[in-house]
Protein backbone atom coordinates (compact mmCIF):
# COMPACT_ATOMS: atom_id res chain seq x y z
CA UNK A 1 0.00 0.00 0.00
CA UNK A 2 1.54 3.29 -1.32
CA UNK A 3 0.82 5.44 1.78
CA UNK A 4 1.64 2.24 4.82
CA UNK A 5 4.86 3.74 6.30
CA UNK A 6 4.11 7.11 6.11
CA UNK A 7 2.58 9.20 8.73
CA UNK A 8 0.57 12.30 8.06
CA UNK A 9 -1.82 15.03 9.92
CA UNK A 10 -4.97 16.59 8.43
CA UNK A 11 -5.94 19.71 9.28
CA UNK A 12 -9.55 20.34 8.43
CA UNK A 13 -12.13 22.30 10.72
CA UNK A 14 -15.10 21.02 8.76
CA UNK A 15 -15.89 17.55 10.69
CA UNK A 16 -17.66 15.79 7.82
CA UNK A 17 -14.38 16.64 5.03
CA UNK A 18 -11.84 15.52 8.13
CA UNK A 19 -13.44 12.30 8.40
CA UNK A 20 -13.68 12.23 4.60
CA UNK A 21 -9.76 13.05 4.17
CA UNK A 22 -9.01 10.11 6.70
CA UNK A 23 -10.74 7.57 4.84
CA UNK A 24 -9.27 8.39 1.49
CA UNK A 25 -5.70 8.14 3.16
CA UNK A 26 -6.46 4.50 5.02
CA UNK A 27 -7.77 2.97 1.85
CA UNK A 28 -4.52 4.42 0.56
CA UNK A 29 -3.03 2.32 3.26
CA UNK A 30 -2.06 5.07 5.66
CA UNK A 31 -1.57 3.85 9.20
CA UNK A 32 -0.68 7.16 11.08
CA UNK A 33 -2.99 9.48 11.08
CA UNK A 34 -2.93 12.88 13.44
CA UNK A 35 -6.01 15.12 13.07
CA UNK A 36 -6.15 18.97 14.17
CA UNK A 37 -9.34 21.11 13.78
CA UNK A 38 -7.45 24.65 13.88
CA UNK A 39 -3.88 25.63 12.49
CA UNK A 40 -3.01 26.37 15.71
CA UNK A 41 -4.02 22.83 17.34
CA UNK A 42 -1.95 21.52 14.78
CA UNK A 43 1.23 23.89 15.37
CA UNK A 44 0.69 22.63 19.32
CA UNK A 45 0.54 19.18 18.04
CA UNK A 46 3.69 19.47 15.59
CA UNK A 47 5.54 21.63 18.42
CA UNK A 48 5.45 18.56 20.62
CA UNK A 49 8.22 15.98 20.26
CA UNK A 50 5.69 13.84 17.52
CA UNK A 51 6.50 16.23 14.93
CA UNK A 52 9.67 14.71 13.70
CA UNK A 53 6.97 11.66 13.17
CA UNK A 54 4.84 13.25 10.59
CA UNK A 55 5.81 13.00 7.09
CA UNK A 56 2.81 14.88 5.19
CA UNK A 57 0.70 17.72 6.09
CA UNK A 58 -2.66 18.14 4.41
CA UNK A 59 -3.96 21.25 5.31
CA UNK A 60 -7.33 23.33 4.19
CA UNK A 61 -7.12 26.77 3.11
CA UNK A 62 -10.25 28.34 4.85
CA UNK A 63 -10.42 27.86 8.42
CA UNK A 64 -11.76 30.07 11.05
CA UNK A 65 -9.17 31.91 13.79
CA UNK A 66 -5.79 30.99 11.59
CA UNK A 67 -6.24 30.42 8.15
CA UNK A 68 -4.02 27.92 5.81
CA UNK A 69 -1.75 30.77 4.35
CA UNK A 70 -0.73 31.83 8.31
CA UNK A 71 -0.21 28.52 9.01
CA UNK A 72 1.74 27.34 6.06
CA UNK A 73 4.06 30.96 6.99
CA UNK A 74 4.67 29.23 10.72
CA UNK A 75 5.53 25.69 9.13
CA UNK A 76 7.72 27.41 6.61
CA UNK A 77 9.90 28.98 9.47
CA UNK A 78 9.47 26.22 11.98
CA UNK A 79 9.21 22.80 9.96
CA UNK A 80 10.27 23.41 6.57
CA UNK A 81 11.10 20.08 6.18
CA UNK A 82 7.77 18.27 6.24
CA UNK A 83 5.61 18.18 2.93
CA UNK A 84 2.72 20.00 2.29
CA UNK A 85 -0.67 19.33 0.85
CA UNK A 86 -2.73 22.53 0.26
CA UNK A 87 -6.50 21.62 -0.06
CA UNK A 88 -9.50 24.08 -0.97
CA UNK A 89 -12.43 24.08 -2.51
CA UNK A 90 -11.74 28.22 -4.00
CA UNK A 91 -10.58 28.93 -7.12
CA UNK A 92 -7.89 27.39 -9.14
CA UNK A 93 -6.15 31.05 -9.68
CA UNK A 94 -6.12 31.75 -5.96
CA UNK A 95 -4.87 28.10 -4.97
CA UNK A 96 -2.64 28.71 -7.41
CA UNK A 97 -1.11 32.12 -5.60
CA UNK A 98 -0.94 30.29 -2.83
CA UNK A 99 1.08 27.96 -4.49
CA UNK A 100 3.71 30.39 -5.19
CA UNK A 101 3.62 32.16 -1.62
CA UNK A 102 4.02 28.65 0.07
CA UNK A 103 7.37 28.65 -2.43
CA UNK A 104 8.45 31.84 -1.42
CA UNK A 105 7.85 30.99 2.68
CA UNK A 106 10.26 27.82 1.76
CA UNK A 107 7.63 25.21 2.20
CA UNK A 108 8.17 22.31 1.00
CA UNK A 109 4.79 21.76 -0.83
CA UNK A 110 3.72 18.63 -2.50
CA UNK A 111 0.88 20.20 -4.34
CA UNK A 112 -2.72 21.18 -4.80
CA UNK A 113 -5.76 19.48 -4.20
CA UNK A 114 -8.93 20.82 -5.11
CA UNK A 115 -11.94 19.34 -2.86
CA UNK A 116 -13.75 17.16 -2.80
CA UNK A 117 -10.21 15.17 -3.10
CA UNK A 118 -10.27 11.92 -4.63
CA UNK A 119 -7.68 9.05 -3.92
CA UNK A 120 -6.03 9.21 -7.43
CA UNK A 121 -5.74 12.83 -7.06
CA UNK A 122 -3.89 12.06 -3.34
CA UNK A 123 -2.01 8.84 -4.61
CA UNK A 124 -0.26 10.87 -7.02
CA UNK A 125 0.74 13.16 -4.56
CA UNK A 126 2.16 11.06 -2.01
CA UNK A 127 4.00 9.63 -4.97
CA UNK A 128 5.73 12.42 -5.92
CA UNK A 129 7.28 12.49 -2.11
CA UNK A 130 8.25 9.27 -2.42
CA UNK A 131 10.39 9.58 -5.38
CA UNK A 132 11.54 13.30 -4.67
CA UNK A 133 12.17 11.69 -0.92
CA UNK A 134 14.21 9.31 -2.30
CA UNK A 135 16.32 11.37 -4.41
CA UNK A 136 17.05 13.25 -1.62
CA UNK A 137 18.05 10.76 0.49
CA UNK A 138 20.47 9.37 -2.31
CA UNK A 139 21.96 13.22 -2.41
CA UNK A 140 22.44 13.04 1.38
CA UNK A 141 24.30 9.23 1.20
CA UNK A 142 26.14 10.99 -1.84
CA UNK A 143 27.25 14.10 0.32
CA UNK A 144 26.00 17.30 -0.55
CA UNK A 145 28.75 19.33 0.16
CA UNK A 146 32.29 19.47 -1.85
CA UNK A 147 34.65 21.81 -1.60
CA UNK A 148 36.40 24.62 -4.44
CA UNK A 149 40.17 21.83 -4.29
CA UNK A 150 37.77 18.50 -4.07
CA UNK A 151 35.66 20.29 -7.59
CA UNK A 152 38.88 21.66 -9.00
CA UNK A 153 40.93 18.28 -8.59
CA UNK A 154 38.11 16.27 -10.66
CA UNK A 155 38.35 18.60 -13.28
CA UNK A 156 41.69 18.44 -13.71
CA UNK A 157 41.72 14.47 -12.93
CA UNK A 158 38.87 14.67 -15.89
CA UNK A 159 36.48 13.27 -13.99
CA UNK A 160 34.15 15.67 -15.57
CA UNK A 161 32.19 14.81 -18.61
CA UNK A 162 29.20 15.91 -20.70
CA UNK A 163 25.66 13.54 -19.89
CA UNK A 164 23.56 13.96 -23.57
CA UNK A 165 19.68 14.53 -23.12
CA UNK A 166 17.83 14.00 -26.11
CA UNK A 167 15.95 16.46 -27.74
CA UNK A 168 12.71 15.59 -30.24
CA UNK A 169 10.70 16.87 -32.69
CA UNK A 170 7.53 16.69 -31.36
CA UNK A 171 5.31 16.33 -34.40
CA UNK A 172 7.87 13.70 -35.46
CA UNK A 173 9.31 12.00 -32.69
CA UNK A 174 12.87 12.30 -34.33
CA UNK A 175 15.87 13.46 -32.50
CA UNK A 176 16.97 17.01 -33.34
CA UNK A 177 19.71 17.22 -30.71
CA UNK A 178 20.83 17.28 -27.29
CA UNK A 179 21.56 19.31 -23.87
CA UNK A 180 24.84 18.41 -23.03
CA UNK A 181 24.66 18.37 -18.91
CA UNK A 182 27.68 18.18 -16.88
CA UNK A 183 28.31 15.40 -14.61
CA UNK A 184 31.21 14.49 -12.28
CA UNK A 185 31.96 10.70 -12.48
CA UNK A 186 33.33 10.86 -9.06
CA UNK A 187 35.13 7.75 -8.21
CA UNK A 188 33.77 6.71 -4.81
CA UNK A 189 30.83 8.05 -5.12
CA UNK A 190 29.42 7.89 -8.54
CA UNK A 191 27.52 10.53 -10.41
CA UNK A 192 27.56 13.97 -9.21
CA UNK A 193 24.49 16.58 -10.80
CA UNK A 194 25.48 20.04 -11.43
CA UNK A 195 23.71 21.36 -8.38
CA UNK A 196 27.08 20.15 -6.32
CA UNK A 197 29.28 22.53 -8.68
CA UNK A 198 28.11 25.09 -10.57
CA UNK A 199 27.46 27.20 -7.46
CA UNK A 200 30.88 26.85 -6.42
CA UNK A 201 32.43 27.08 -9.44
CA UNK A 202 30.13 30.07 -10.44
CA UNK A 203 31.16 32.20 -7.44
CA UNK A 204 34.60 31.57 -6.93
CA UNK A 205 35.31 32.66 -10.79
CA UNK A 206 36.36 29.08 -11.96
CA UNK A 207 33.16 28.31 -13.95
CA UNK A 208 35.48 28.73 -17.08
CA UNK A 209 37.12 25.57 -17.16
CA UNK A 210 33.78 23.27 -16.51
CA UNK A 211 32.49 25.86 -19.56
CA UNK A 212 35.22 25.00 -21.96
CA UNK A 213 35.51 21.26 -20.87
CA UNK A 214 31.82 21.19 -22.10
CA UNK A 215 32.24 22.65 -25.14
CA UNK A 216 35.00 21.08 -25.95
CA UNK A 217 33.63 17.37 -25.19
CA UNK A 218 30.60 18.28 -26.99
CA UNK A 219 31.65 20.01 -30.20
CA UNK A 220 34.28 16.34 -30.64
CA UNK A 221 30.90 14.27 -29.52
CA UNK A 222 28.87 16.09 -31.94
CA UNK A 223 31.47 15.74 -34.58
CA UNK A 224 31.42 11.83 -34.48
CA UNK A 225 27.39 11.43 -34.34
CA UNK A 226 27.83 13.76 -37.36
CA UNK A 227 30.20 10.65 -39.13
CA UNK A 228 27.66 8.24 -37.97
CA UNK A 229 25.47 10.37 -40.10
CA UNK A 230 23.34 12.11 -37.70
CA UNK A 231 23.46 15.70 -38.66
CA UNK A 232 22.11 16.76 -35.04
CA UNK A 233 23.38 20.02 -32.85
CA UNK A 234 24.73 20.21 -29.25
CA UNK A 235 23.52 22.45 -26.17
CA UNK A 236 25.54 23.85 -23.79
CA UNK A 237 24.58 26.00 -21.28
CA UNK A 238 26.80 28.97 -20.67
CA UNK A 239 27.26 31.21 -17.34
CA UNK A 240 26.16 34.96 -16.68
CA UNK A 241 29.30 35.40 -14.90
CA UNK A 242 31.34 34.38 -18.09
CA UNK A 243 29.83 36.78 -20.46
CA UNK A 244 32.03 39.90 -18.55
CA UNK A 245 34.67 38.85 -20.73
CA UNK A 246 34.62 40.53 -23.80
CA UNK A 247 37.29 37.66 -25.15
CA UNK A 248 34.54 35.06 -24.52
CA UNK A 249 33.39 35.31 -28.11
CA UNK A 250 36.24 34.70 -29.46
CA UNK A 251 37.99 31.98 -27.24
CA UNK A 252 34.39 29.54 -27.44
CA UNK A 253 34.91 29.84 -31.54
CA UNK A 254 38.46 29.05 -31.27
CA UNK A 255 37.39 25.74 -29.27
CA UNK A 256 34.92 24.79 -31.26
CA UNK A 257 36.04 25.59 -34.45
CA UNK A 258 39.43 23.29 -33.99
CA UNK A 259 37.40 20.54 -32.95
CA UNK A 260 36.46 20.75 -36.93
CA UNK A 261 32.83 21.34 -36.42
CA UNK A 262 30.60 24.31 -38.18
CA UNK A 263 29.56 26.55 -34.89
CA UNK A 264 25.90 26.45 -36.14
CA UNK A 265 25.43 23.08 -34.51
CA UNK A 266 26.18 24.27 -31.03
CA UNK A 267 23.43 25.82 -29.46
CA UNK A 268 24.59 28.40 -26.11
CA UNK A 269 21.92 28.09 -23.51
CA UNK A 270 21.85 31.65 -21.12
CA UNK A 271 19.35 31.30 -18.13
CA UNK A 272 18.11 34.93 -17.58
CA UNK A 273 18.42 36.29 -14.28
CA UNK A 274 18.52 39.81 -12.79
CA UNK A 275 22.25 39.59 -11.85
CA UNK A 276 23.16 40.49 -16.07
CA UNK A 277 24.88 43.51 -14.25
CA UNK A 278 27.39 44.06 -16.84
CA UNK A 279 25.29 44.46 -19.62
CA UNK A 280 27.23 45.62 -22.73
CA UNK A 281 30.39 43.04 -22.43
CA UNK A 282 27.55 40.41 -22.30
CA UNK A 283 26.00 41.92 -25.43
CA UNK A 284 28.73 42.35 -27.48
CA UNK A 285 29.88 38.61 -26.77
CA UNK A 286 26.21 37.28 -27.92
CA UNK A 287 26.45 39.41 -30.51
CA UNK A 288 29.35 38.42 -32.00
CA UNK A 289 28.71 34.62 -30.96
CA UNK A 290 25.49 35.00 -32.71
CA UNK A 291 27.57 36.77 -35.81
CA UNK A 292 29.78 33.73 -35.68
CA UNK A 293 26.89 31.57 -36.13
CA UNK A 294 26.27 29.95 -33.05
CA UNK A 295 22.60 29.57 -32.15
CA UNK A 296 21.53 31.09 -29.02
CA UNK A 297 19.05 30.21 -26.57
CA UNK A 298 16.91 31.63 -24.08
CA UNK A 299 17.35 29.12 -20.73
CA UNK A 300 14.33 28.51 -18.41
CA UNK A 301 12.45 31.61 -20.09
CA UNK A 302 9.67 32.03 -17.63
CA UNK A 303 11.13 32.03 -14.29
CA UNK A 304 14.03 35.24 -14.89
CA UNK A 305 13.48 38.76 -14.45
CA UNK A 306 13.69 40.85 -17.37
CA UNK A 307 12.22 38.30 -20.06
CA UNK A 308 11.10 40.74 -22.32
CA UNK A 309 14.02 43.13 -22.42
CA UNK A 310 15.91 40.53 -22.90
CA UNK A 311 14.52 39.02 -25.72
CA UNK A 312 14.44 42.57 -27.60
CA UNK A 313 18.24 43.13 -26.90
CA UNK A 314 19.65 39.64 -28.09
CA UNK A 315 19.31 37.53 -30.67
CA UNK A 316 17.97 34.49 -29.70
CA UNK A 317 17.00 31.49 -32.16
CA UNK A 318 15.42 29.33 -29.49
CA UNK A 319 13.23 29.38 -26.33
CA UNK A 320 13.30 26.80 -23.35
CA UNK A 321 10.28 26.80 -21.64
CA UNK A 322 11.48 26.10 -17.91
CA UNK A 323 9.91 23.11 -16.93
CA UNK A 324 8.26 24.13 -14.12
CA UNK A 325 5.38 25.66 -16.50
CA UNK A 326 4.80 22.53 -18.46
CA UNK A 327 4.81 20.64 -14.91
CA UNK A 328 1.91 22.90 -13.94
CA UNK A 329 0.62 22.73 -17.06
CA UNK A 330 -2.40 20.15 -16.31
CA UNK A 331 -3.37 21.40 -12.90
CA UNK A 332 -3.15 25.08 -13.66
CA UNK A 333 -4.60 27.39 -16.23
CA UNK A 334 -2.51 30.11 -15.70
CA UNK A 335 0.62 27.89 -16.90
CA UNK A 336 -1.31 27.04 -19.93
CA UNK A 337 -2.24 30.07 -20.90
CA UNK A 338 1.73 31.48 -20.59
CA UNK A 339 2.91 28.33 -22.58
CA UNK A 340 0.73 28.89 -25.38
CA UNK A 341 1.86 32.61 -25.41
CA UNK A 342 4.90 31.76 -25.23
CA UNK A 343 5.19 29.53 -27.99
CA UNK A 344 2.98 32.03 -30.04
CA UNK A 345 5.99 34.80 -29.20
CA UNK A 346 8.85 32.20 -30.32
CA UNK A 347 6.86 31.53 -33.96
CA UNK A 348 6.79 34.98 -34.42
CA UNK A 349 9.85 36.20 -34.01
CA UNK A 350 10.97 33.12 -35.48
CA UNK A 351 12.80 31.06 -32.54
CA UNK A 352 12.97 27.63 -32.33
CA UNK A 353 10.35 27.03 -29.55
CA UNK A 354 11.63 23.67 -26.77
CA UNK A 355 9.30 22.30 -24.18
CA UNK A 356 11.47 21.14 -21.36
CA UNK A 357 10.52 18.65 -18.57
CA UNK A 358 8.17 16.69 -20.39
CA UNK A 359 7.41 13.51 -17.90
CA UNK A 360 3.88 12.33 -19.91
CA UNK A 361 3.19 11.08 -22.77
CA UNK A 362 0.04 14.37 -22.24
CA UNK A 363 2.35 16.47 -21.51
CA UNK A 364 3.90 15.95 -24.99
CA UNK A 365 0.42 15.50 -26.51
CA UNK A 366 -0.86 18.63 -25.28
CA UNK A 367 2.44 20.82 -26.20
CA UNK A 368 1.95 18.79 -29.72
CA UNK A 369 -1.37 20.20 -30.34
CA UNK A 370 -0.29 23.83 -29.11
CA UNK A 371 2.42 23.84 -32.15
CA UNK A 372 5.79 23.56 -29.74
CA UNK A 373 8.40 22.68 -32.15
CA UNK A 374 10.61 20.65 -30.14
CA UNK A 375 10.88 18.92 -26.33
CA UNK A 376 12.83 16.97 -24.05
CA UNK A 377 12.34 15.18 -21.03
CA UNK A 378 12.28 12.47 -18.32
CA UNK A 379 9.33 11.39 -20.60
CA UNK A 380 11.46 11.25 -24.14
CA UNK A 381 14.79 10.13 -22.27
CA UNK A 382 16.88 10.98 -19.49
CA UNK A 383 20.63 12.39 -19.85
CA UNK A 384 22.54 9.60 -20.79
CA UNK A 385 26.76 9.15 -21.37
CA UNK A 386 27.92 9.39 -24.97
CA UNK A 387 27.53 5.41 -26.20
CA UNK A 388 24.46 5.52 -24.90
CA UNK A 389 23.59 8.72 -26.76
CA UNK A 390 25.22 7.48 -29.85
CA UNK A 391 23.00 4.80 -29.46
CA UNK A 392 20.00 6.33 -29.29
CA UNK A 393 20.68 8.40 -32.52
CA UNK A 394 20.32 5.64 -34.28
CA UNK A 395 17.13 4.71 -33.45
CA UNK A 396 16.26 7.89 -34.59
CA UNK A 397 12.44 8.16 -33.42
CA UNK A 398 11.52 8.13 -30.21
CA UNK A 399 8.14 5.84 -30.39
CA UNK A 400 4.98 7.82 -28.81
CA UNK A 401 1.85 7.60 -28.86
CA UNK A 402 -0.13 8.76 -31.92
CA UNK A 403 3.13 10.05 -34.49
P1 LIG B 1 18.91 23.21 -17.35
O1 LIG B 1 19.87 23.80 -18.31
O2 LIG B 1 17.57 23.83 -17.30
O3 LIG B 1 18.84 21.68 -17.67
C1 LIG B 1 17.71 20.89 -17.53
C2 LIG B 1 17.71 20.15 -16.23
O4 LIG B 1 16.45 19.49 -16.08
C3 LIG B 1 18.74 19.02 -16.16
O5 LIG B 1 19.13 18.89 -14.80
C4 LIG B 1 17.94 17.82 -16.58
O6 LIG B 1 18.48 16.60 -16.13
C5 LIG B 1 16.63 18.11 -15.92
N1 LIG B 1 15.50 17.44 -16.59
C6 LIG B 1 15.41 17.09 -17.86
N2 LIG B 1 14.22 16.53 -18.15
C7 LIG B 1 13.53 16.51 -17.00
C8 LIG B 1 12.22 16.05 -16.65
O7 LIG B 1 11.46 15.52 -17.46
N3 LIG B 1 11.84 16.22 -15.36
C9 LIG B 1 12.66 16.80 -14.44
N4 LIG B 1 12.20 16.92 -13.21
N5 LIG B 1 13.90 17.25 -14.73
C10 LIG B 1 14.33 17.11 -16.00
P2 LIG B 1 20.65 18.79 -14.38
O8 LIG B 1 21.42 17.98 -15.35
O9 LIG B 1 20.67 18.40 -12.94
O10 LIG B 1 21.17 20.27 -14.54
C11 LIG B 1 20.70 21.28 -13.73
C12 LIG B 1 21.13 22.64 -14.20
O11 LIG B 1 22.55 22.81 -14.04
C13 LIG B 1 20.87 22.88 -15.67
O12 LIG B 1 19.54 23.26 -15.86
C14 LIG B 1 21.86 23.98 -15.98
O13 LIG B 1 21.34 25.24 -15.64
C15 LIG B 1 23.01 23.66 -15.04
N6 LIG B 1 24.10 23.04 -15.81
C16 LIG B 1 24.22 21.76 -16.23
N7 LIG B 1 25.38 21.58 -16.90
C17 LIG B 1 25.99 22.80 -16.92
C18 LIG B 1 27.23 23.28 -17.48
O14 LIG B 1 28.01 22.58 -18.12
N8 LIG B 1 27.52 24.61 -17.28
C19 LIG B 1 26.68 25.44 -16.59
N9 LIG B 1 27.04 26.72 -16.46
N10 LIG B 1 25.52 25.01 -16.08
C20 LIG B 1 25.17 23.71 -16.24
MG1 LIG C 1 19.97 24.32 -20.13
MG1 LIG D 1 16.37 24.76 -18.55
Amino acid sequence: MIASELSFLVIEDDDFQRDVIVSVLSNLGAMQIAEARTGTEALNFLNDTRSTLIDIILCDLNMPEMDGMEFLRHIGSSHPSIATIIMSALDIALIDSVRKMAGAYGIYLLGTIEKPITPARLETLINIYKSRDLKQRKEISNGSRYTLGEILEGLTGGEFTPFFQPKVKLSTGRVIGAEALARWIHPGRGVITPYEFIDVLEKSGNIDILTFLMLEKSAKACKLIHAQGHEISISVNLSLTSLTDTNLADKITRVVSESGLDPKFIILEITETAAMTEMAPALENLARLRMKGFGLSIDDYGTGYSSMQQISRIAFTELKIDQSFVREMTTSNVSKVLINSSIEMATKLQMKCTAEGIETENDWEQLKNMNCDLGQGYYIAKPMNFDEFLEFCSENLVHHGTV
